[in-house]
């Protein structure tokens, strides 16, 4: 299946990402993960995208569709992929109409987190992140580790990431109703749409988006 996770920043996409991708038996593609892989191994791809997403704005189109397109390249990802993060402007998803048709092949559906946006807020505001493994998130209030700052699946050091900081949320959430949320009409011109609310435990999604996806 190739399918494309859309959502406000903290829907919990990077959370269900890692879910769906082991049910479906694909792997998950975030190209924030790639990014910030980028920025703690000092490439140049990562020096290119830092001040961008510090300042909550996207990485331009030029270093994130060649970025998006090396990795769906790879032969983990000749089967199926799921995208969460990418694409995030009707220009990103032209540029991925235009890879997926070279290869002869269709996106299944592009899946659609709901969440209200004083949630939001309340959701980055409190994340936190393992250092080892961004898809081990917690929160200070909902979702505790066991140990403060020590995340329970593996002992890696949990993080604030810099762009979950209040002032950098609201922008982020700004670039989100402008350049993100134009995708989904022009996905859902191509019938690939479906939305579901990403309100509750976190199983509880998965299991609405699995049905969702008709599995
Ligand atoms: P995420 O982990 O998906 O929330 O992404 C974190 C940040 O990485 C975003 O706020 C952007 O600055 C950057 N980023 C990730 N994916 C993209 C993309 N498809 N296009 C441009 N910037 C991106």
């Amino acid at each position: 299946m190739r399918i494309v996770l859309v959502g406000p920043p903290g829907a919990g996409k990077g959370t269900q990402a890692a879910f769906l991708a082991k049910n479906l038996s694909i792997p998950h593609i975030s190209t924030g993960d790639l990014f910030r892989a980028n920025i703690s191994q000092g490439t140049e791809l990562g020096k290119q995208a830092k001040s961008f997403m510090d300042a909550g704005q996207l990485v331009p189109d030029e270093v994130t569709i060649g970025m998006a397109k090396d990795r769906m390249e790879q032969p983990d990802a000749v089967n199926g992929f799921l995208l969460d993060g990418f694409p995030r402007n009707v220009s990103q998803a032209e540029a991925l109409d235009v890879a997926l048709k070279a290869d002869d092949v269709k996106l299944d559906a592009v899946l659609d987190l709901e969440v209200p946006e004083d949630e939001v807020v309340k959701r980055i505001a409190g994340r936190r992140i393992c250092r080892n493994d961004s898809s081990h998130v917690f929160h200070v209030e909902y979702s505790q580790p066991s140990t403060e700052g020590v995340c329970d699946a593996c002992g890696g050091e949990l993080y604030q990431r810099d762009d979950d900081k209040e002032e950098t949320v609201r922008k982020r959430l700004e670039v989100y109703h402008t350049q993100t949320e134009p995708i989904i009409d022009y996905y859902r011109e191509q019938g690939l749409v479906v939305t579901i609310s990403a309100l509750g435990k976190v199983e509880d999604v998965t299991k609405r988006a699995m049905e969702a996806l008709g599995r």
